[in-house]
């Protein structure tokens, strides 16, 4: 958390800072909290980003890249518990970074992060082309054609729950959409990737598709520790349509029977295993 449709939804929610000229920036939690990564320092990035316009916002797999009127942009990386906001912050004392704008009309941007897991960086953009290059990040979810999809994961033999999550196949996607994706492809998390029939492929680029669309459309997932928020500082909705992720035990809406919930590669996974058998594998 977050992953690609929350970051969308944060990407989305900052376009209406370009064109804005940084007037101050400030680092209210630094001398209270264990830092988060910035690099360069903050006394550095308060002199660099001093006077910068914002050029654009864009979004690289789970990241919000912020361009200027300069060869460097700010990458921000909220990993587990980061946010950013154009609003009053579900709680101040762990404001991270506070931008403020010429136009003070605008609310200051703020990245707020509980855990302080997150990372903000100024890169310029050669150092983006060598981290963010293709063997590193993989195209992004929302991009992928199904060839692409099969081509870049179809000879590994690892589950396909596992192989979904590593962002060097293809970025975005995280714990919580791997599981809705599967269900909604009828494909069980353990598949390995290697024995998957073509169709499962197409069964599975729709689902990646339909899955994040219909989750960016309602603007992420705000799980029961509240800890998402949109930038302006509320709830997203796709929650309400999850199907299986943290719902054990409770029964299948296709079938009726209970979901599972198991862990793969340190991660909880979250499947029917009624609707998500094997039949889209390839026979030994
Ligand atoms: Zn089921």
């Amino acid at each position: 958390m977050p992953e690609l449709p929350e970051v969308e939804t944060m990407r989305r929610g900052l376009e209406k800072i370009v064109g804005l000229r940084i007037h101050s920036v400030s680092f209210p939690a630094a001398k209270r909290l264990r830092s988060l990564l910035f690099k360069p320092s903050p006394q550095r990035l308060k002199t660099r980003l001093l006077s910068l316009v914002i050029t654009g916002i864009r979004r690289i797999g789970k990241r919000i890249v912020i361009d200027f009127n300069s060869d460097e942009s700010l990458v921000i990386e909220p990993r587990m518990t980061g946010l950013l906001l154009l609003a009053n912050s579900p709680s101040p004392e762990h404001n991270r970074v506070e931008i403020c704008f010429d136009d003070s009309s605008i609310h200051p941007l703020i990245y707020w992060d509980r855990r302080g897991l997150g990372t903000v960086q100024l890169l310029s953009v050669h150092t983006m082309s060598i981290l963010f290059n293709s063997n590193r990040i993989g195209p992004d979810a929302l991009l992928i054609t199904a060839e692409d999809l099969q081509c870049r994961l179809g000879r590994s033999r690892r589950p396909v729950k596992v192989a979904l999550l590593d962002q060097r196949g293809l970025s975005g996607i995280g714990n919580i959409y791997a599981s809705e994706i599967l269900f909604r492809a009828q494909i069980h998390p353990r598949a390995p990737c290697n024995r998957l029939l073509p169709q499962a492929w197409g069964r599975l680029h729709e689902s990646i598709q339909s899955v994040l669309r219909e989750a960016i459309q309602l603007k992420g997932s705000t799980l029961s520790d509240a800890t998402y928020r949109t930038p302006q500082n509320r709830s997203g909705g796709f929650q309400f349509h999850h199907q299986v992720y943290g719902k054990q035990g409770t029964s299948c809406f296709v079938c009726g029977n209970p979901i599972e919930r198991f862990v793969q590669a340190q991660r909880a996974t979250f499947a029917c295993p009624t609707c998500q058998n094997m039949r889209f594998l390839r026979k030994l």
